[in-house]
């Protein structure tokens, strides 16, 4: 499935990865690369110029959070992007009625197989109801899904009007099963008969959602028909089938996310299994290559400012676990000095021995020494004496010479502190940054 999407970007992502720096250079070349990915996929010229230079402004503008190499934060810009230009995760809850809709040979019926199997595999009772009166043998093929799927069905070959046999269904089965879905008459194009008929079918089912199926190999033409089944009969999302068939489908999914009409189903493939639930996130990380992305999204939320423990500093508390919450996921020191450094006139040097964010192996140490310290010795650090110095070594694998290392670190951080939050009538830097940050502290 996309699969010439996916090599461009993760090919464009691994010479970012290998290369030395990062400057204006590499990113054209990065940006440049997306684009003939995209491109190649049939994404609307626009969006991808769009995108693309949204990539380059932040790639060159941002500073990567500390802890995170120039490299890392341009792949993680190259990812949120993507993600976004996707679309949003749309919710999947357990609806009543279901409402196919679509042009001739869209997938439809087909669809409304895979999605009875979904909901089916939940543990719900689906039935369905053929309403397509338009096609030859189109009763056959949803009877024929009903049998295979055993789930219960209504579709008569005697009867020519969809909205009856759409009443028909709801008296049969609506207090009896979880969920009906309603297949519908396609047409050529979506014509006034068509948007007329459908509209009739919406207001006698009033169903929860109507689901409109467009095949991914339309490419970005997939855009102006989800709007315009929008427009005239209304939808609350879209089934993009046939992904597995063509190269196309990344312009099908971006046209109609641009639209508004949220993408919330791809149909990879002929057999019922072949559905997924779309969502943005984990479309784009198995594009690009789950694994390498896997450990650096991780590492982007581990390094994440944590407000609670700057919330203690700032009212003067800094014991051993302010500390060790600052060593935590490396470069959480850091991290806490980018805030600082942020805000205009609280710019603050990070004394050279106190920054470790570099020294990982060293901070490692210290993590392992600090979780052998008991509650009352991280607490209160000067009680530490030097038989428990010993045991703290012994617990941690280090020697006695690093362990009182680690307590003379933490003694000048924490009078870095003082000083910190003492330093003016109004409280100090902290508290200021306390006052800037009081929605999240
Ligand atoms: P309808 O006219 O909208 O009901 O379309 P159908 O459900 O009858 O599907 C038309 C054709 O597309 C059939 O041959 C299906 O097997 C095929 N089809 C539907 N969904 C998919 C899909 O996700 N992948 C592939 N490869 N074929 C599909
Ligand atoms: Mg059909």
């Amino acid at each position: 499935m996309l699969d010439k999407l996916g090599s461009g970007l993760r090919e464009a992502l691994r010479k970012i990865a290998k290369s030395g720096y990062i400057d204006e250079k590499t990113v054209d070349e990065l940006v440049r690369d997306i684009q003939r990915a995209l491109l190649s996929a049939d994404v609307n010229v626009q969006q991808v110029f769009d995108l693309t230079k949204k990539i380059k402004e932040r790639a060159l503008g941002e500073k990567p959070a500390q802890g995170m190499t120039p490299r890392e934060h341009v792949v993680k810009i190259v990812y949120d992007e993507l993600v976004e230009l996707v679309g949003k995760k749309a919710e999947i809850g357990r609806p009543k009625r279901i409402l196919f809709v679509g042009l001739f040979g869209s997938g439809k019926t087909t669809s409304i197989g895979k999605i009875a199997h979904y909901f089916k595999k939940k543990g719900l009772r689906p039935a369905l109801i053929g309403c397509d009166v338009h096609r030859p043998a189109a009763m056959e093929q949803i009877r024929q899904l009903g049998d295979q799927l055993k789930v219960p069905v209504h579709a008569p070959d005697d009867e020519k009007d969809a909205v009856k046999i759409a009443q028909k269904g709801l008296e049969l089965f609506d207090k009896k099963y979880d969920i009906l879905i309603f297949d519908s008459s396609g047409r050529d194009s979506l014509d006034e008969e068509l948007a007329r008929e459908l509209k009739t079918m919406g207001e006698v089912i009033n169903p929860d959602e109507v689901i409109l199926t467009i095949p991914a190999d339309l490419g970005q033409a997939a855009g102006p028909q989800a709007k315009g089944f929008s427009e005239l009969v209304g939808i609350t999302g879209v089934l993009i089938s046939k992904m597995d068939a063509t190269a196309r489908g990344g312009g099908a999914i971006t046209a109609c996310s641009v639209t508004g009409a949220p993408v919330k189903f791809i149909g990879t493939g002929e057999k019922h299994e072949a559905l997924e639930v779309f969502d943005p996130e984990r479309f784009i990380s198995r594009l690009v290559g789950f694994g390498d992305l896997q450990s650096l999204l991780e590492k982007a939320k581990e390094i994440e400012f944590k407000p609670d423990t700057a919330k203690k500093i700032a009212s003067g508390q800094f014991t051993m676990n302010e500390f060790y919450e600052q060593l935590k996921g490396m470069g959480q020191m850091g991290s806490l000095k980018s805030v600082l450094d942020s805000i205009p006139g609280m710019g603050m040097k990070m004394p050279k021995d106190l920054d470790l964010s570099q020294q990982e192996g060293k901070m490692k140490k210290w993590k392992y020494m600090i979780e052998s310290m008991t509650n009352a010795e991280k607490e209160d650090p000067s009680t530490i004496n030097s038989s428990r110095v010993k045991r703290i070594a012994k617990g941690s694998g280090t020697d006695e010479t690093e362990v009182r290392e680690l307590i003379k670190h933490y003694e000048k951080m924490k009078k870095m502190m003082k000083v910190m939050t003492g330093q003016s009538k109004r409280g100090g830097m902290l508290a200021k940054l306390a006052r800037k940050f009081k929605g999240g502290f």
